[in-house]
């Protein structure tokens, strides 16, 4: 299991249209899970091993590996049957947009940065 490189990694800006991410990402494990078919899923290469949405509940198993758009399979998160296909989203456009939807205010520990100064009020 490597833990700390999953946070050297996302220690780091996340940028995405008008918002971006800084922080160190806490490994609460909520950007890697979803629902498929009305069942509560999880990435194929999410370790958990305490609650998500805590510290250091999951872990990467493909971290060093891991690229932008990969294919990865959705499981079921208890029982681990493959549910869908989905792409892991590390570093790609979209990361920003799924870390806000799942992690943001649930117990993902980086903080969401406004992108544009206003020029008028
Ligand atoms: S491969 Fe991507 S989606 Fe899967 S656990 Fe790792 S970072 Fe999360
Ligand atoms: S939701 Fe945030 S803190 Fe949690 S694993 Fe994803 S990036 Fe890290």
């Amino acid at each position: 299991m490597r833990r700390r490189n999953w946070v050297v990694c996302v220690r780091r800006s996340a940028l995405s249209g008008r918002y971006r991410l800084e922080g160190a990402c806490n490994q609460c494990g909520l950007c890697c899970l979803d629902s498929f078919a009305g069942r509560a899923t999880r990435c194929e290469h999410l370790i958990v091993s305490g609650e998500p949405g805590q510290p250091f509940a999951t872990a990467c198993a493909v971290h060093p590996s891991r690229l932008p758009g990969m294919t990865i399979r959705m499981v079921d998160r208890i029982t681990g049957e493959p549910l869908a296909l989905g792409l892991c989203q590390h570093t790609t456009p979209d990361e920003v947009t799924l870390i806000r939807e799942r992690g943001i205010g649930k117990g993902c520990s980086l903080t969401v940065i406004e992108q544009y100064t206003p020029l008028v009020r």
